[in-house]
């Protein structure tokens, strides 16, 4: 189990401390709206455990990556964007643009999506 970090943001998102729009949860793992949206559907899924990246969990816990992806999906389909097709993204690392260490999907869609990304 990765421990709640107490100068972690999504670490007060799933204690409650801090307020988010959450859309859905699982055992695992929390989905909330991004604060600062850039698509019509913009939803983070966290896993309710601390991990500081996408890397680290895929080697720490495979299983708990494979509910956040699951999730990411089930977002979708509740924002009826899973026909239509929607993004899923990890940013990793801070040249990628990845401005908060606790891992988290950005699930994008509702418009058409340009690649490659900036
Ligand atoms: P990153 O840049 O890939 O690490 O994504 C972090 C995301 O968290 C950004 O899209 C931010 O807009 C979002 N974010 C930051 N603070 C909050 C918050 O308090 N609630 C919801 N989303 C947040």
């Amino acid at each position: 189990m990765g421990r709640p970090m107490t100068d972690c943001l999504f670490c007060k998102i799933v204690s409650g401390d801090v307020p988010a729009e959450i859309v859905r949860e699982s055992a695992g793992a929390l989905a909330f709206r991004d604060i600062n949206p850039q698509a019509p559907t913009h939803v983070l899924v966290i896993p309710r455990d601390h991990r500081p990246t996408v890397a680290e969990l895929a080697a720490s816990d495979p299983g708990l990556l494979a509910e956040v992806v699951r999730e990411a999906h089930q977002v979708a389909v509740d924002e009826g964007i899973a026909e239509t097709g929607y993004r899923v993204v990890f940013n990793t690392g801070p040249q990628a643009g990845q401005t908060v260490f606790h891992v988290h999907a950005h699930v994008l869609g509702g418009r058409g999506l340009n690649w490659p990304p900036g």
